[in-house]
């Protein structure tokens, strides 16, 4: 075949596919126009996955008569006239691409009316061949309906998926926007039936008490955190209420919903030793800065910016929600093995055997427990205000600290509770560049096997910076000189058993901590009081003090929860008060 250009309107069908990928596109594409358009209400109802029809109708400003034809070409646009503009443009659109692109993959018609203009204009096209302009009365605001999505193009819609999948992604960006613009009343209706209705009351709460439900808004914790400029804020759920993948993590950059892979691992990471595996978060975090600080012209969808200080905001992000997390999160309450429902037998005198840690997600709690769970958590503050207030009754298998506190029974697991606390003191030290070692009286020889020297080498100025002495000596074998002071504590420690017990826990924690952090929390664990030791009244009483002051009281820094919490309700159950 010889070069041939091609006919404007095939070369436009061909580019379209870059923004119109499916329905869900058209829906992106016209949900942000109604919203640069400063519409206070934007409705959008679909048919058949989108591919038989989508309206969008709103009340924003409208498109004067004589620049509807505009519109629809390429490159036309009054967001930006020049290239400088894209610095610091803060609409959602700013190409002049997304009418035409959807014009020329579908029939299209739109009906628009400014509030001062008398009439309205209509348009109307087919697969990108005009089918004429002329006025009409209508409402001020817009009105887009395409229909026959990818009609003329059947190897376009062979790609589309089936009508349920398509209509639950078009919900999906609904939603988003919905969360993006609280200010702003949304409705979707899906084949008739409405899938959304947020009441654009300007409170983010209620976008979502009206998305999510009562269950979930209940159990957001509001984000709010500011350096300088950047700003973030939103809300974020409790991590009990985590999902199977990230299309609950919603991210905003003023206000615009994008994707940055960073971003999202900042938000995950401050869930980290939280959540189980593989399970994600349910998050709106909204990131407000300088608009020239972020380049929003990187993706042919937008769906992804780029930042100019790309580390700041992780960091920002990651403390944002932390400190969220921790200032909120309820006590974690006793659940499901304690229901009476569950109980192995109605007289277990005897202690159930140690179980591993699982975390108790995603398992319908059974009726009353549930009852309890939810009606305490507002009334319960935070634990750090709970173990203020907890009184330690005794010990029980040296193992767990029993206490009274504000609305029942607490038990502490002693272990966990003290590597939260060494934890807390290693960091800090590290932060302080004090580092106390302690020298050995007698250095001792630790042999290494292969993966334990391996792990060594990678760690060998680390190990330095936390008290290690060590010197090299022979094949795999080394002089261990000196200890962190928090190990040496210990009673009588063996130096080289101490090396080689924590290169191996190292090289597991490495998997999910960052280094540094694998590092102090296996010297943490080490240095911790163990279970099976007997702790004296006030031992018990200084460690509960020790771990409120910690930075996240919550959990050791495995992930392992220190603190259960019995309710009343619970034990009142148990003992058929109730
Ligand atoms: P862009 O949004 O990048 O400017 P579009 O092709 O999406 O490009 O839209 C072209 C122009 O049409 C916009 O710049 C805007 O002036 C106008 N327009 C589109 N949709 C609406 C709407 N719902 N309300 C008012 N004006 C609109
Ligand atoms: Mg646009």
């Amino acid at each position: 075949m010889p070069i041939q250009q091609l006919p404007p309107h095939v070369a436009a069908q061909i580019a379209a596919g870059e923004v119109i990928e499916r329905p869900a596109s058209v829906v992106k594409e016209l949900v942000e126009n109604s919203l640069d358009a400063g519409a206070k209400g934007i409705s959008v109802s679909i048919r058949e996955g989108g591919v038989a029809e989508i309206r969008v109708t709103d009340n924003g400003r409208g498109i004067a008569a004589d620049e509807l034809g505009l519109a629809f070409t390429h490159h036309a646009t009054s967001k930006l006239s020049t290239v400088d503009d894209l610095e610091t443009v803060s609409t959602l659109g700013f190409r002049g691409e997304a009418l035409p692109s959807v014009a020329a993959v579908a029939r299209v018609v739109c009906a628009t009316r400014t509030p001062d203009s008398e009439a309205g204009a209509r348009i109307e096209f087919r697969y990108g061949n005009s089918l004429g302009e002329r006025s009409e009365g209508c409402p001020p605001g817009t009105s887009v309906e395409v229909s026959d999505l990818f009609g003329a193009l059947p190897a376009r819609r062979k790609f589309l998926r089936s009508a349920a999948a398509e209509s639950s992604r078009i919900q999906e960006v609904v939603t988003r926007y919905a969360l993006a613009h609280p200010e702003v009343r949304f409705t979707l209706s899906v084949d008739g039936r409405e899938a959304v209705n947020a009441p654009g009351s300007g409170r983010l709460q209620d976008a979502i008490l009206s998305l999510y439900g009562s269950e979930v808004a209940g159990r957001m914790l509001p984000v709010s955190l500011a350096d300088g400029e950047v700003s973030v804020d939103g809300y974020v759920g409790a991590p009990d209420l985590n999902r199977r993948n990230r299309s609950y993590t919603t991210l905003l950059v003023n206000s615009r919903w994008v994707y940055d892979r960073s971003i999202y691992f900042a938000i995950e990471r401050a869930y980290q030793g939280t959540l189980p595996e593989r399970r994600f978060p349910l998050a709106i975090v909204n990131l407000c800065l300088p608009p020239e600080q972020v380049d929003v012209n990187s993706h042919p969808t937008k769906r992804e910016v780029r930042f100019r200080q790309a580390d700041r905001l992780f960091s920002l992000v990651q403390r944002a929600v932390r400190e969220a997390l921790i200032a909120h999160a309820p006590v974690r309450t006793a659940t499901r093995s304690f229901s009476p429902t569950h109980a192995p037998s109605p007289v277990a005198t005897s202690p159930a055997p140690p179980r591993p840690w699982t975390p108790d997600v995603s398992v319908p709690v059974p009726d009353g427990l549930a009852l309890s769970a939810t009606a305490l958590a507002p009334a319960e503050g935070s634990l750090r205000d709970v173990l203020a207030d907890l009184r330690v009754v005794g010990q029980i298998r040296q193992t767990y600290i029993v206490a009274e506190g504000p609305s029942g029974m607490y038990l502490i697991d002693q272990h966990a509770a003290h590597e939260r606390v060494v934890f807390d003191q290693i960091r800090q030290r590290m932060q302080e560049e004090a580092r106390p070692s302690q020298p050995l009286l007698v250095p001792q020889t630790a042999e290494l096997s292969v993966a334990q020297s391996g792990t060594l080498e990678s760690y060998v100025s680390l190990l330095a910076d936390y008290g290690f002495v060590l010197e090299p000596f022979g094949d795999r074998a080394w002089l261990v000189r000196a200890l962190p002071a928090s190990l040496a504590a210990r009673a009588n420690p063996d130096a080289s058993v101490a090396l080689r017990e924590l290169l191996d826990a190292v090289a597991v924690e490495q998997v999910v901590m960052e280094r540094e952090d694998a590092l102090a929390a296996t010297v943490a664990c080490h240095g911790a009081v163990r279970a099976g030791m007997t702790l004296a009244q006030a031992e018990m009483d200084a460690l509960l003090r020790q771990l409120r002051a910690t930075e996240n009281p919550h959990h050791c820094p495995h992930g392992r929860p220190t603190v259960v919490h019995f309710t009343e309700y619970q034990l009142e159950r148990e003992f058929g008060r109730r």
